[in-house]
Order: structure tokens, then sequence, then C-alpha cells
């Protein structure tokens, strides 16, 4: 088995993220209240919400916006990802896509006041579409909306002809349709680039492109920095631990405390059509049971996702069965997408947990704080973590009452050592 590594993998020709401002390491100390170990979307997300908070912070990453974040489709979908059995997955998800309105809101006013240019973070309320192809898929879809009554969560089945007078391109001869209202998307990649105008603008905000080699526990046990790759030691009075799938490894060298972070290998494809935008919703279904969905973005690409093949290593880049299997199940509810361009296709490592559901809040090592194990969530989950780091940075946002319950669900220290 290779060793995990932070390096992403990816196949064909795939846009990094674009270049920011970020300063070199120095090879002095740092001191900040609040230090966060990886810029993924979830640890630029905490480090904005420290600087929300009132404190100043230090973010380690040596590729931020790289890992997972960079795969993510960015559908919020909690109505038809939602399971019975899973539960607490679902609350969570629940909570946190009511928060992506101000959220998103708040973060453009942000980086529109550090002077980004983009006004917006595709972030997009048109409503899903969710569709199956076969009489299998149909009894799956039936089943589907049973659990969304059982659940208390909103879906209203349609006719197909019904779905393709909303959606067009959809193939004429789907088995079912359902309306979900309350599903929806955001670009990631543009939600980065925000995140990271207002850490490298703001002065109380260092963004450094250096990785944490060693977590640094003082004779109390308590956490009190980081040795960096570059040997310079950052000090901080809280350390938030949000390096995807580097993160178990990170904590099980302290010996103190256990996160059971595994690389679970997804990928999507991105497509663009040669000519003006394909579709007005998020399209997603079953077809033969395998689960697939489309995502348009404003400019015309589409995002066709998401594979996963179980517990790998980040370097893993995924089997061209999956990418054969989402090209195919893709055209089977869309048959157009034969029409357009190939741009992409990326593979990352999901940080996953044993139960599926994240690690968010106190390790058990004082001062150490979890950000991980989002697993297929991260998108959905990123307002709500923010917002559980913000009560444990002791300035609790609006909207942060009566979440603790929810949030008991996605307590690092159930998985004691
Ligand atoms: C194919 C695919 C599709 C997905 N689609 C969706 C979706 O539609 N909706 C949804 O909600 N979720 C989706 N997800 C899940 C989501 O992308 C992840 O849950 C989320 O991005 C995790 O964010 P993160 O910041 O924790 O991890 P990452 O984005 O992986 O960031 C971790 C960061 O830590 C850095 N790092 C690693 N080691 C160190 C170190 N030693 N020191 C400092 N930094 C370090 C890395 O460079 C990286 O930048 C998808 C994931 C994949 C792979």
């Amino acid at each position: 088995m290779r060793a995990p590594t932070t390096q992403p993998s990816t196949l064909a020709p795939v846009p990094r993220p674009r270049p920011q401002p970020t300063r070199p390491a120095p090879a002095r100390a740092s001191t900040s209240d609040v230090l966060v170990v990886g810029a993924g979307l979830i640890g630029a997300a905490a480090s904005w919400q420290a600087l929300r908070a009132g404190l100043s912070v230090t973010c380690l990453d040596p590729t931020p916006g790289a890992g997972a974040s960079f795969a993510a489709a960015g559908v919020l979908a909690p109505v038809t990802e939602a399971t019975l059995g899973f539960e607490s997955l679902t609350a969570l998800r629940v909570a946190s896509a009511a928060l992506w309105p101000a959220f998103a809101a708040d973060l453009v006013a942000a980086a529109q006041a550090a002077g980004s240019p983009e006004r917006d973070v595709g972030f997009a309320t048109h409503g899903t579409l969710a569709v199956g192809y076969d009489a299998s898929d149909a009894d799956q879809m039936d089943r589907l909306h049973a659990q969304h009554g059982l659940l208390g969560l909103h879906s209203e089945p349609i006719s197909v002809s019904q779905a393709r007078e909303r959606e067009p391109s959809l193939a004429p001869h789907l088995s079912c349709a359902l309306w979900v209202e309350g599903d929806h998307q955001v670009d990631p990649r543009a939600v980065h680039r925000a995140l990271q105008t207002v850490l490298t603008t703001d002065p109380r905000s260092t963004l450094l492109r250096s990785g944490a080699a060693t977590l640094l526990l003082g004779a109390d046990g308590r956490a009190i920095g980081v040795v960096d790759a570059h040997g310079a030691v950052h000090h901080a009075g809280i350390i938030v631990l949000a390096a995807g799938t580097a993160s178990g490894r990170l904590m099980a060298a302290t010996g103190r405390a256990r996160l059971p972070v595994q690389s679970i290998t997804g990928q999507t494809l991105r497509l663009r059509p040669p000519c003006g935008v394909t579709l007005g919703h998020v399209v997603r279904g079953t077809v033969h049971r395998r689960p697939i969905y489309l995502v348009p973005r404003a400019d015309g690409e589409i995002v066709v996702g998401a594979t996963s093949e179980g517990a790998t290593t980040a370097a893993d880049l995924g089997t061209t069965r999956g990418m054969f299997a989402l090209l195919h199940d893709a055209r089977r509810l869309v048959p157009s997408i034969d029409e357009q361009a190939f741009v992409e296709v990326t593979s990352r490592g999901r940080p996953g947990t044993p139960d599926n559901l994240p690690l968010i809040g106190e390790t058990g090592v004082p001062g150490l704080l979890a950000a991980t194990g989002h697993s297929r969530n991260g998108i959905v989950l990123t307002p709500l973590t923010a917002l559980a780091l913000g009560v444990l940075f002791g300035d609790p946002p609006r909207g942060a009452a009566g979440l603790s319950q929810v949030l008991a669900h996605a307590d690092p220290r159930r998985f004691a050592l």
C-alpha cells in the first residue's frame, strides 16, 4: 500500500486553483490566537471564522484548496441524500444547508470588501430534479420518497413529461421523476477563492504555504503549536486540525487521541457545452441503481459525479471503470452530454470516518480542535462546521443556539483511544 500523501492526484489537463498571493513560509516562529492546519474548504472556513470572532489566525497548507475541495461538485442535498438509518447525518446536512444562504452572502460581501471582483460563489437555489432510468430505479425512488415522509423532508413526485418541461435535456424514456425544491448547489472552487481572498488581505491573518510536520504539546499535555515542514515553530492558543486525509496521521503522532480518518477516493468529470447552458437544475438520479448527478454551473460547465471507491490512499486515482460509469450513466439521463467538450477528470481522497459522520470540535487534547472527516459532505457541512468552531473560539455566531444536539453526533471524542 502506498503511503498517504498530501499531493493531489489528477488525470488529464486540470486547471489548478488560481494562484493567490500567499506568503512563503518564514524560518522564524509565529504566534497567533488560532492556528489552522489545512486550508481546504474546511480549514479556510475555520480561519475566516476565527477572524469573524475577532482573533488572529495562521493557516498552514502546502497546497491550499487543492485537496478534496478541488474535486467536489458542490451539491447541497440534504433531501436527496437522506437515508433511513443515517438520521444523524441527515440532521447535520439539514442544519448546515439552512446556513448556506447567509454564509454565501456574508462571504461574498467579505471577499468584495477585500477586493475580489467575483460577484458570487455559485450558490444557486434552482432546486433539484431526481430521476430514475429503469423500473428498479423507479422502485428505489418510491422508497426514497417514502423515506422523505418519515424523515419530515419534502419531495414531490412528478411525471417524466413534467420533469422534461422543467429540464428539456432530460431523456424521454426515464422511469420516474421527483422534484426536490430544497436541494441546492454551490461552486466549491469559487467559495475557496473567496475565502482565500479574505485570508490573504486581512492583516490579522497569515496563510503560509507549508505543511505541519508535528503537533507540539506542552508539559501539561496541552496543544501549544506546530512545527512546519521548514522547521519553523508556530504557537497558538487554539489549534484546529483540518488537514483532510492527513488529519488522522498528525493526531496519531501525539499518542493522546484518535481521529480515524481514512481516504475514500472519488472522481468528478467536468464537461463544457460548445455553446450556451444546457441544464437549468441539478439533475440527479440512479441508472441501474447506480447514483449519479449532473451539476450545471452558470458559465455552462457541467460537473458529473461522483465515484466512490472504498477506503484507499489519497494518492489513488480511482479506476477507469468508475469514470466510464459516470459518462455512461450521465448519458442515459441527459443524452446531449454527447455534444459536450471533455474538460477534466479530477480524483481526490475524501476524508472519511468509520461511521460517515464528521469530526468537529474538541478532541480530548486541550487546545486542539478537529474539523475533518466530512467524507462526501464537506461542502454542505462547511457553514455548520465554521459555526461550531465559532462557539469554541468563544464568540458564538448568530444561529449557533440550538445546534448543540445536532453537533453532538460529530463529537470527535466518540472515537476514544
Ligand atoms: C469527487 C468528490 C466529489 C465531492 N462532491 C461533494 C459535494 O458535491 N458536496 C459535498 O458536500 N461534498 C462533496 N465532496 C466532499 C468534500 O469535497 C470534502 O468533504 C471536503 O472538501 C473536505 O474538505 P477539507 O478541507 O476537510 O479537506 P481537503 O479539501 O482535502 O483539504 C485538506 C487540506 O489539508 C492540507 N494538508 C494535508 N496535510 C497537511 C499538513 N500536514 N499540513 C498542512 N496542511 C495539510 C491539504 O493540502 C489540503 O489542502 C466531494 C469529494 C470528492 C472527492
